[in-house]
């Protein structure tokens, strides 16, 4: 199996390539796309977003993940955003904003995206922005 492979067989199948022994914090309910129900399989990012998880030490509710094309034109997704492949937008509900975003960062993780609800993080280039000005108000604060 590739491991940017989108796979599109029947959800059961998929099933065999979810691992709870690595990601015990994680469904694949929740990683996939909220619109189809398809999943994209990328191991390293799952390492990673475990390695955040235990780094953080508190639950992560996952508002987004994985986007197949149609939903993430529906939600006014960028056209090449790593939603399409997989990226995770992170609740801030219970968690210390500057904290959730270190844990993420110190787990490898190289693109942020600052919102007002959620921090998103994804493995493509380097980069981050904030959602608004009201989010920027919000995580410069810290
Ligand atoms: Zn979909």
């Amino acid at each position: 199996m590739e491991a940017n492979a989108h796979i599109q067989d029947s959800p059961y199948s998929l099933i065999s390539n979810w691992d709870n022994f690595r990601w015990p914090n994680f469904t694949q309910a929740e990683m996939a796309c909220r619109h189809c129900g398809v999943s994209y399989h990328w191991p390293e990012f799952m390492n990673r977003l475990q390695k955040a998880r235990t780094l953080a030490a508190r639950p992560f509710r996952i508002h987004s993940a994985h986007r197949c094309s149609l939903h993430n034109a529906r939600v006014g997704g960028a056209p090449l955003s790593q939603h399409l492949k997989l990226a995770a937008d992170i609740g801030l509900k219970g968690h210390e904003p500057r904290a959730l975003y270190q844990a993420c960062r110190d787990a490898g993780f190289t693109g942020f995206g600052f919102y007002q609800t959620f921090l998103h993080i994804d493995l493509g280039p380097r980069r981050s922005w904030y959602g608004n000005t009201k989010a920027k108000q919000l995580w410069q604060i810290y």
